[in-house]
């Protein structure tokens, strides 16, 4: 495989490494250090036209593959990814400045996504049915939308790649990635790596800036679905610009999302989940628990145990300054009861920060801030705690810790959110399993399990009318 330059990365556009069209570059610096790291394509309109025209001519050769030969393509490409998870998953410790054991699993997630998609090449199963009319039987099938633009956020890029572009090649579709401007290096990897298995122009990767890269890949008319992971802000822009031309849209967004530890809870395990769910990957993860509801008669000690745990807690810097500074910005004011502070050293490191005495209706309460920064409340009893939980305008995950079936039901039921843990963390899914919000976390689509064949497919249904007279 032609390894991609680290100092200097360009699209990847019908199989060609290509500089923006402008010749210009923006610098990717290391979130650990602040050092640079590359020079990457800074993209505008006319490197979007080439990669769409790219994915388009691609399009229909592709489409008419079978299902078989597309799966054993997403097959081969994912144990090529097996094969290098080391060398991605130092790519994305440079770029993201996460641990290499964090990288490391997210790659072999991302593989598993790819084992998973492989093996509906095998079912992507339609439905008959029968008709109220005589001798006609009716099929309902499933066919490739067109060309995908795959917009993705930094914050786990391999799965963020993975979860959307195996499902959506192997529907057959081609796509355009526009991967973060934080996370280059992983993309580019990643697209040269489908060059190796899949025809030219099936993948095609546009770097950039949302603002720059963004629009005229989501108002491009040859685009036919917009496919985003991102924040609630960015969603609801592409959602209104696709929208005014109809195009298939789907969105997995931001979260606000609560685990509540009531008095019969494990407090050991129920710290230890909370710490996990809001520190890890530096908190920039869409399932992190950025608000803990307690019980009163457990409130005091879970705090302390919480507190001590989070003055411990390993975590990585912030993907960038600006990420760093808008967090610290949103802490003025705030009663900190741990953290809070820059970590003295270069890079984009902030304490794990526990805050309370959090009004419920406030910005902070509000606000997804995707860092580590977490918020502790009081409630009187399991009624008080739903109510809280369902207070935001988000609802991807939530998880509760109890030792009672019947408080663990209730809550599994009246959380408004798309996934309930018990007794676990905030966590997300796996390859298997839909994944995805209610309210401002998304727009109803589910990714990964067979429900994303639902966002990159489009049933046709086909009428088969036997004449009698006919023999
Ligand atoms: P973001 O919305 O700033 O950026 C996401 C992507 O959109 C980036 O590639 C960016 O360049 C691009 N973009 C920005 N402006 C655009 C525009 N006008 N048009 C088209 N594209 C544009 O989000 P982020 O900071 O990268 O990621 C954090 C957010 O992602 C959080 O809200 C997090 O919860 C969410 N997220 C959700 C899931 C999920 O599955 N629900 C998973 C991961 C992250």
């Amino acid at each position: 495989m032609h390894i991609p330059s680290i100092s200097d990365i360009a699209n990847l556009i019908a199989g060609q490494d290509v500089r923006a069209s402008s010749g210009r570059t923006f610098e990717k610096l290391r979130p650990a250090d602040g050092s640079l790291l590359s020079n990457v394509a800074r993209s505008d309109a006319e490197d979007v036209e080439a990669a769409v025209a790219a994915a388009r001519a691609a399009q229909a050769d592709w489409a008419t593959r079978t299902p078989v030969e597309r799966g054993q393509l997403v097959r081969d490409l994912a144990l090529a990814l097996q094969a290098r998870r080391e060398e991605v998953a130092d790519l994305v410790v440079q770029e993201t400045g996460k641990s290499r054991e964090l990288a490391l699993g997210e790659t072999d997630a991302a593989v598993e996504m790819g084992f998973f998609v492989a093996g509906e090449g095998r079912r992507l199963y339609g439905r008959t049915t029968t008709s109220a009319m005589p001798n006609r039987t009716v099929m309902a099938t499933r066919r490739p939308v067109g060309v995908a633009a795959l917009i993705v956020s930094f914050n786990t890029p391999l799965p963020n790649y993975a979860w959307k572009m195996f499902p959506a090649v192997f529907c057959g579709n081609t796509a355009v990635l526009k991967p973060s401007e934080h996370t280059p290096l992983s993309a580019a990897f990643f697209g040269r790596l489908c060059q190796e298995f899949l025809p030219t122009g099936v993948l095609n990767v546009v770097h950039g800036f949302g603002a720059e890269v963004g629009p005229p890949l989501v108002e491009h008319d040859g685009v036919d679905l917009v496919s985003f992971t991102g924040s609630a802000a960015t969603g609801r822009w592409i959602q209104e610009r696709a929208g005014r031309r109809l195009a298939k849209v789907c969105l997995e967004l931001g979260g606000k999302n609560a685990l509540v530890v009531c008095d019969d809870a494990d407090l050991e395990q129920a710290v230890d989940w909370s710490l996990a769910s809001a520190f890890s990957n530096a908190g920039q993860r869409c399932a992190a628990a950025s608000r803990l509801v307690v019980f009163d008669a457990v409130y005091e000690e879970f705090r302390a145990r919480l507190v001590a745990g989070a003055r411990n807690y390993e975590t990585g810097p912030v993907i960038s300054e600006e990420s760093l500074e808008r967090i610290r910005s949103a802490l003025e004011g705030a009663t900190i009861v741990a953290g809070g502070e820059r970590v003295d050293r270069a890079g984009w490191w902030l304490e794990p920060t526990v805050l309370e005495d959090v009004p419920p209706d406030s910005d902070l309460s509000c606000t997804e801030l995707f860092g580590p920064v977490t918020i502790l409340y009081r409630v009187a009893d399991l009624d008080e705690a739903i109510a809280l939980v369902n207070d935001s305008p988000y609802g991807l995950t939530s998880a509760i810790h109890t030792a009672s079936l019947h408080r663990a039901m209730r809550f599994a039921d009246a959380a408004q959110v798309g996934v309930v843990v018990v007794n676990g963390g905030t966590h997300g899914s796996e390859p298997h399993m839909g994944f995805g919000g209610v309210k401002q976390s998304g727009t109803g689509w589910r990714e990964a399990g067979v429900e994303a064949l639902d966002v990159y497919t489009e049933w046709k249904y086909v009428n088969l009318i036997a004449d009698p007279g006919k023999v």
